[in-house]
């Protein structure tokens, strides 16, 4: 993973695959420094493209590059239509930090369930799927909103991956945290404090 300056507060992957092949890819915000639908769109983007050295060399792109726009504003999302609720991307469910939706997207698809069953109208299941959604979800992007401010600076995003790589604890549960194995707003949301939480097997290892 890269925190590069002209990304901030986005950041830049290389997945390995098999065969000395590798899943790069970046994430940015619209209105950024980095152009993102023309270039990605025509395949000459300056982030990649233009500089080898940064995918490592040789590298080459085996298909076109794609950019998709990633929704992260479930405190504003409209969450239902009448007898229908959006869940996941639908409902702009993703992490505003790290653009992460698969487990929003299971949570917000239990969320609905869950509401489907205890409602008696379809205004009784939607204000209770709110309701919900409002308590699982919305400090953690609230959370999410004010690092992207601190990591929208060199300075911060050094500061913070400093920090983070300080030890081998705070380099373990610092990817823990980033990628959502404890809840975003974690510390400031104590009803959801338990026991073990902090030393509990990441979800790979759940069930
Ligand atoms: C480049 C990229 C990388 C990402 N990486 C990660 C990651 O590493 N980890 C992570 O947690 N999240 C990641 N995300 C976000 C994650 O993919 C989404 O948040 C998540 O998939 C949302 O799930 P969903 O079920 O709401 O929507 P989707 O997964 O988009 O599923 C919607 C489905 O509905 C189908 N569909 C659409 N219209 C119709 C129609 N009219 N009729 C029938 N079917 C229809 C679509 O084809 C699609 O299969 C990434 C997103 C992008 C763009």
């Amino acid at each position: 993973m890269w925190f590069e300056a002209d990304l901030l507060p986005g950041y830049a992957w290389s997945f390995p695959l098999p065969d000395g092949r590798a899943n790069v890819g970046f994430g940015i915000l619209r209105g950024g420094p980095v152009p993102w639908v023309p270039q990605a769109e025509s395949g000459t983007s300056s982030w990649t493209g233009g500089d080898p050295l940064r995918l490592g060399r040789p590298s080459l792109p085996e298909d076109r590059r794609m950019a998709w726009p990633i929704p992260a504003k479930v405190d504003r999302a409209v969450l239902d239509h009448g007898p229908v609720l959006f869940v996941g991307d639908a409902a702009a469910a993703t992490d505003a930090l790290t653009g992460e939706g698969i487990g929003q997207a299971l949570l917000t698809g239990i969320l609905a369930g869950e509401a489907a069953l205890a409602g008696s109208s379809p205004a009784d299941v939607a204000e209770i799927y709110r309701r919900s959604v409002r308590r699982e979800l919305v400090a953690d992007h609230r959370m999410s909103t004010a690092l992207q401010a601190i990591l929208a600076r060199p300075t911060g995003a050094r500061a913070a991956v400093r920090l983070a790589g300080a030890t081998p604890w705070t380099r373990r549960n610092f990817a823990r945290w980033m990628f959502e194995d404890y809840p975003r707003a974690l510390l400031a949301t104590p009803h959801r404090w338990s026991r073990g939480l902090m030393s509990a097997p990441g979800a790979y290892a759940t069930r």
